[in-house]
């Protein structure tokens, strides 16, 4: 038997301490505890890293404050377009969906592709149609869209010629890793892309190897932070090679990763749980909200760069 544990994020991204009203600071913090919980419930009763890792997500995604599910960040044209995988370690099982707009969890789409179809990746108007034949439920437009986010929208600074968002824009993609009784490690990403960006941009995170990765033998990792810098790094995969080939730490491994990202001119981070169940949450952003439950199972959590805790 091993130690279950699990890890989950937020999303990399720009806030500073005191940018969050303590209202809005208390639902982000809220919305992790309650992450935490689902997951370690599952986990608890000898249920799959794959459900734990989903079941948190499931919770981040239903926060309006974060970029997955309902407060998802709008599109230049208004939209929503969400994203969102699952990898599961025992032979990189996969499950994705890419460019949905009315799956309420899209998490429960991407497992469903993983579960019930041959395929890694579904994207679209079949995504949705697929997901919803297995049970994911399906919302308007306007479940979606916040107040927050269409005023965010109208003040992104995003500079298109050069397609270089800021950091404001990026941030809040949520994510899950864990490891449960079986030692099965698996990892769940989620989010609606970034501010601003083309309505039919697809970012890291539905992309095996760039935004998600999960293989029993070195490390499940779920990252965040500038989409097309993850995909130019083959970030997650990343973190996996430098545990299989260079026998590096896990922390070493996200460091390394998270380096390439940086050399491209991009920031992030990533919550990852090694094959021993140890677990880093690195980012190089001003914040992450991030937590964990590890052998103790007591629930920390942080929002900035303070120390996890309770
Ligand atoms: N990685 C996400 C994307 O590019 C954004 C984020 O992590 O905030 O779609």
């Amino acid at each position: 038997m091993s130690q279950p544990a699990i890890a989950i994020h937020g999303g990399a991204g720009g806030l500073a301490p005191g940018g969050l009203s303590p209202e809005r600071e208390a639902i982000v913090r809220a919305a992790l505890h309650a992450a935490l919980s689902a997951g370690w419930r599952v986990l608890s009763d000898g249920g799959s890293a794959l459900d734990a890792t989903v079941e948190a997500v499931v919770v981040l995604e239903d926060c309006p404050e974060l970029n997955a599910g309902r407060g998802a960040v709008l599109r230049s044209d208004g939209s929503v377009s969400l994203d969102a995988s699952v990898m599961v370690g025992s032979e990189r099982r996969a499950g994705a969906v890419a460019a949905v707009r009315r799956l309420r969890n899209p998490i429960l789409g991407a497992r469903a592709v993983m579960q019930h179809s041959d395929h890694v990746l579904f994207a679209g108007e079949r995504a949705e149609s697929f997901a919803s034949q297995h049970g994911v439920r399906i919302e308007p437009q306007e479940y979606f869209v916040t107040p927050l986010r269409s005023a965010e929208r109208q003040s992104a600074t995003h500079s298109r010629a050069a397609s270089r968002p800021s950091d404001q824009e990026a941030g809040n993609t949520v994510g899950a890793v864990a490891r449960d009784a079986a030692g099965g490690l698996a990892a769940a990403t989620s989010t609606g892309g970034m501010t601003n960006s083309d309505p039919g941009r697809v970012g890291d995170s539905p992309i095996h190897g760039a935004g998600i990765w999960a293989d029993d033998a070195t490390c499940a990792v779920s990252g965040t932070g500038w989409g097309e810098l993850f995909m130019r790094s083959a970030f997650a995969h990343e973190v996996d090679a430098q545990l299989r080939l260079r026998d590096a730490s896990l922390r070493d491994a996200c460091a390394a990763a998270l380096a390439r990202v940086r050399d491209l001119g991009g920031r992030g981070g990533c919550a990852a749980i090694d094959a021993s169940g140890r677990i880093e949450l690195p980012f190089t952003t001003r914040a992450m909200p991030r937590g964990l439950i590890g052998p103790d199972g007591a629930p920390r959590i942080a929002l900035f760069d303070e120390a996890l805790s309770g």
